[in-house]
Order: C-alpha cells, then sequence, then structure tokens
C-alpha cells in the first residue's frame, strides 16, 4: 500500500523543504508527494504554509518553467505563474523531495485551463449556442491535444518524477469553475447540454463519421433554449447512458462513441509519452460510479487497459458507502490498472476524524492499492494529526 501526500510548491520553502520532507518520511511514514502543477484558483490560502499564508495565484499558470524546445513551432506554450518570480520551485520540490528518498508525481490538470483559454479562445469548447467555454480546453482540438503531450514530455523528461497524475481529461462541464455566478438552477443535465462542444473540429471528425452532428447540434440549442425560459423535461432528467443515447433517433449515440473514441486516443498520446517512451507511471483520473465517466467522454474498457492507476475521489462520501464504490471500481478495471483513493483530512468534506478514519480503514479493508491523502499546508495543524493516524493505520 502505497501512502502519498498531495500539495502545493507553495507549501514550502526553500531553506526548510529539507528537513520538512525528512521528517514528512521518517515520522509521518509517507512514500511521496505529489505536487499540484496547475494553480486551480485566483486565492489559495495556505494557513500552515512555509510561504506566505494568502497566494494570489493565476488560476491555469502552472508552478514550473517550461523549456521552450518543447514547444517549438506549436505558438502555445504553459503559462507560468507569477508567483514563480526567477525560480523555478517544482524543479527545486522534486529534487529534493526525491534526493530525501520521497516518491515524486505532478498533477497536471488536462482540459480546464482559464488562464490558457482567455488567451487562446480557439483551443476552447464552444457549445450548442456558439458560446465559447473559456476555462474548457476541447479535447478533440489538434493544437490541444499536442500541447499536452508536449507539456508532459518537459515534465518527464526535466523532473525526477516516478508518475503523472492526469487531471481533468475530457470533455468537462461548464460548472467546473467553482466561482460560477448565476441566478439559474443548474441540474447535471441542464450543465451537461450546456457544455457540450460542437466546434468545428468535433463537427468535422462527426461528419467523417456520416453523423448529423448540425441535427444533434440544433437539438441541444432548442432545449437549451427552452431552458432559459423555463425547466425542461430533459434538464431534469437523470443523467443515465440508457436514456440519453437514444435522443435524436439514436445519432447522440453516435456522437457519444465519437466522443469516447477522441479521449481514448487522447490518453492514449499521453499515455505513450509518461509510460512508453519515458518509463513513467500514468495515473488517470476515474470516479467512483465508474458508470458515469461516459459524461467526460472516458471510455471504462481504454482507461483501465492504458492507466497504470485510476485514482478516485472520495470526497464528501459516507464512509460506509465507501466499499461498495471500491468494490464497483475494482469490478471494472480487474488486474489490469491499480485502484487508488483520494481522501481529503478536513471537515469542509468529512464531519470528523473519526469518520475520515473510517474512510481509512474501509480503503484498507477494500484492499486498494494506493492512497492519495490531499492537502498539507492548506490544512488546519490538527488535521495533519488525522494523517499521521491514517498512515499508521494503512501501514500496519
Ligand atoms: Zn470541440
Amino acid at each position: 500500500m502505497q501512502v502519498i501526500l498531495r500539495a502545493f510548491v507553495w507549501d514550502f520553502a526553500y531553506d526548510k523543504m529539507s528537513s520538512t520532507f525528512r521528517r514528512l518520511r521518517e515520522e509521518w511514514g509517507l512514500d511521496g508527494i505529489s505536487f499540484v502543477v496547475t494553480n486551480p484558483a485566483k486565492l489559495l490560502l495556505l494557513p500552515n504554509s512555509e510561504q506566505a499564508r494568502f497566494q494570489y495565484a493565476d488560476e491555469g499558470a502552472v508552478c514550473f518553467c517550461p523549456e521552450r524546445s518543447w514547444y517549438a513551432d506549436l505558438n502555445l506554450m504553459p503559462i507560468s505563474s507569477k508567483l514563480c518570480g526567477m525560480r523555478n520551485p517544482l524543479k527545486e520540490v522534486t529534487e529534493k523531495a526525491k534526493e530525501l528518498g520521497l516518491r515524486v508525481s505532478a498533477v497536471v490538470s488536462c482540459c480546464y485551463n482559464p488562464s490558457l483559454g482567455k488567451e487562446h479562445p480557439e483551443l476552447t469548447v464552444q457549445n450548442a449556442l456558439g458560446d465559447r467555454i473559456l476555462h474548457l480546453l476541447c479535447p478533440a482540438n489538434p493544437t490541444v491535444r499536442e500541447f499536452l503531450v508536449r507539456m508532459v514530455g518537459d515534465l518527464v523528461t526535466n523532473y525526477p518524477l516516478d508518475a503523472v497524475e492526469l487531471e481533468d481529461l475530457g470533455y468537462l462541464n461548464l460548472t467546473k469553475l467553482d466561482s460560477l455566478t448565476t441566478d439559474l438552477l443548474l441540474p447535471p443535465a441542464a450543465d451537461f447540454l450546456l457544455s457540450r462542444c460542437f466546434c468545428e473540429y468535433c463537427c468535422q471528425i462527426a461528419v467523417e463519421r456520416g453523423i448529423e452532428i448540425e441535427r444533434v447540434r440544433f437539438f441541444v440549442q432548442t432545449e437549451l433554449e427552452q431552458f432559459f425560459i423555463a425547466p425542461t423535461e430533459l434538464s431534469l432528467s437523470p443523467l443515465e447512458w440508457d436514456f440519453w443515447e437514444g435522443l435524436v433517433e439514436g445519432e447522440a449515440r453516435k456522437v457519444i462513441h465519437m466522443r469516447m473514441d477522441i479521449v481514448s486516443s487522447l490518453l492514449s498520446l499521453l499515455v505513450e509519452q509518461i509510460s512508453h517512451k519515458h518509463d513513467k507511471r500514468a495515473h488517470v483520473e476515474g470516479h467512483l460510479l465508474p458508470a458515469s465517466l461516459w459524461q467526460v467522454g472516458i471510455d471504462r474498457q481504454r482507461l483501465r487497459e492504458l492507466a497504470d492507476v485510476v485514482e478516485v475521489d472520495a470526497k464528501e462520501v459516507a464512509p460506509e458507502r465507501l466499499p461498495p464504490y471500491l468494490l464497483l471500481n475494482r469490478q471494472v478495471l480487474g488486474e489490469q490498472a491499480e485502484l487508488w483513493v483520494r481522501l481529503h483530512p478536513s471537515e469542509r468534506f468529512i464531519p470528523n476524524k473519526q469518520a475520515f478514519l473510517a474512510q481509512v480503514r474501509a480503503c484498507k479493508e477494500q484492499k486498494v492499492d494506493g492512497v492519495v491523502i490531499v492537502g498539507y499546508g492548506s490544512l488546519r495543524k490538527q488535521n495533519w494529526d488525522w494523517i499521521r493516524e491514517a498512515i499508521t493505520l494503512l501501514k500496519s
């Protein structure tokens, strides 16, 4: 059982890193640290960071200095965070952590990127109404695909990584953005309809496959126009494959399969770069309910074939509900991919320490292959005790 901690590079100060990493390995018993590469929000409140407690970050920017040659003739590079200053924080933390015997991985957000989307709207999702969703990159866009492959190439060659954790891969939804302000109640189906991509690349692939994509787009447009007047039956219906695939006289089924092929082939390119060319492990974000993965365009079969590890997030899940979810995932993944669980040791997501440790016990009893504990500088110090107890439990 591997136990790793997920942290921001901003949690650590250069002059304290050695002693901190030594303590995390020797006293806490951690196997490794995974560093979040992309700033997830505009403001990070890190009460126990060794640096500033308030980090005004550039959402979507990265905590490393991209090596230019990787992005030559692409006309696109990862945007380096202003918080980096003249340094390369990812280099400093990964090299130091590795030197002190910890395993190291990088968390890469694939299709969620507000900074890049604002600078390059042509890379983003364009919905049935023609609106660009600037925080979501379209996985069918050839430049997006090439960019992601090169970025993971840059990371696996220039940093001493053992693994890359791919997150937000696929066709994401509008509400991925936490700070969305609206007076609309957006049920999952409405969110889904609002976020579907009909950009030139998605449409071109559909036409090549003989899909009546304009008919599908017009159907979604009409639904959305109705939804903006009053909630519709479709906008309130559950997102279940059996029902949705039958829409537009079965054309919807063809679109759903097309999206899964697009995302699977992108995942295959990324895995080629991470695992086959550079012999690192590819972790891919899955879902506690594998039956919902089609919604973002992930094909369960291809996922288990391609990923070394599938990570599922147990945020806000009651401990007694965790075992059946894990069992489901194990059935889907078989022995082909490892199953890891992300746990959040914070009162924001789980009522108290007892409930958190019950989640931890569920992971141990279900014999998951690894646990990622999310948070370090962003947590209260009392929650660090939860982590230490969890590690003791998992390693016993
Ligand atoms: Zn598209």
